[in-house]
């Protein structure tokens, strides 16, 4: 994790700490995927939670008091727009992966210690979060402003929601959505497989068009081929690169950052002319990076 990250984890202090009930678990990565990545779905006590489309939560999972914390904190992307469950209670999906560390000193994996207590929790089960937290990548004030957007793994899930929210509540839509999804294999497309294609109820939508970025050999864990699916769209992502509308927004692991330098690098010319027009998009806060 970044230490830009790090840092906003630590800005977001686990102040207020709300109970929520797991109301739903279910694995959306294929049978057969190297990954695990459940949709959780939370009925929150607090009947004002006031969570609103592109936020984040804290999930506060037990710690071992060994090691002097009392809780292990981590962030989670909303996944969907705010809802209330059918008690009237706020609702909020989320996509976690079950993830692993490598000890610095050991050298052996263990598993990570929030993601797996949430997957691990079955509806019925009560945990504790705080929130919610405005990361968000905002619907630019104008409505013919082109969005790029660039996930990879569950860094789908705060697209999911925005692009939902565009073609669900802002009617005066016009400017273009290109979504670049990436996964180490089709297995671990989320939202875009066999049992949940979230993303193909938008594909009538003269503006909205996605993309897919696979591994070429996921079980050597290959990085995903950015280039194949970026290069092909090049020279429409550099012109609408190129518009003072356009914004560019990033979520998923932070090796992404690197990853995507490299393939703008080539659509630019050079690595200098890439990084002058990504400051200028930073700058004017029209690259936005949720990475971790
Ligand atoms: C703003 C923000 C939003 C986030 N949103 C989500 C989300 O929607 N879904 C989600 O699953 N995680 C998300 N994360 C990551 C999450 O906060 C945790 O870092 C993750 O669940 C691992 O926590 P852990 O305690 O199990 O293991 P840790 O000890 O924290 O991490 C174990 C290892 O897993 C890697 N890792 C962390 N997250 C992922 C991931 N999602 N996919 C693959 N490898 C990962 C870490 O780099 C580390 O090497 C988000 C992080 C931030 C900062």
């Amino acid at each position: 994790m970044s230490e830009a990250i790090r840092h906003l984890e630590e800005a977001f202090e686990p102040a207020e700490r709300h109970r929520a009930v797991v109301v739903a678990s279910e694995p959306i990565t294929e049978a057969g995927a190297d990954a695990e990545v459940r949709e959780i779905v939370l009925e929150v006590d607090r009947p004002d939670f006031p969570y609103e489309v592109g936020q984040c939560i804290g999930v506060l999972a037990p710690a071992d008091p060994a090691f002097g914390k009392e809780h292990h904190y981590r962030l989670y992307s909303v996944a969907d727009l705010p809802e209330r469950s059918a008690s009237g209670r706020p609702s909020i999906r989320i996509a976690a992966r079950r993830c692993s560390y490598i000890d610095d000193y050991s050298g052996e994996r263990y598993p990570g210690i929030a993601s797996n207590y949430l997957c691990d929790r079955r509806p019925g089960d009560a945990i504790e979060i705080t929130g919610p937290f405005g990361l968000a990548f905002d619907v630019p004030e104008d409505r013919d402003a082109d969005l790029i957007l660039i996930g990879s793994g569950t860094g789908i899930a705060p697209f999911r929601a925005l692009v939902k929210h565009i073609y669900r509540n802002v009617s005066d839509w016009r400017g273009k959505i290109r979504l670049f999804h990436g996964a180490r294999s089709g297995l671990e497309m989320l939202y875009r497989n066999d049992a949940r294609d979230d993303f193909a109820q938008y594909c009538d939508r003269e503006t909205f068009e996605a993309f897919q970025a696979l591994s070429p050999r996921p079980s050597w864990a290959d990085p995903i081929a950015w280039d194949l699916a970026i290069e092909e769209r090049g020279e429409e992502l550099w012109d609408l690169l190129g518009k003072p509308s356009t914004h560019v927004y990033v979520a998923g692991l932070e090796k992404m950052r690197d990853e995507l330098d490299k393939v703008f690098a080539r659509l630019a010319g050079s690595p200098d002319k890439w990084q002058r027009r990504k400051a200028e998009l930073v700058a004017g806060g029209r690259w936005v990076e949720l990475l971790y």
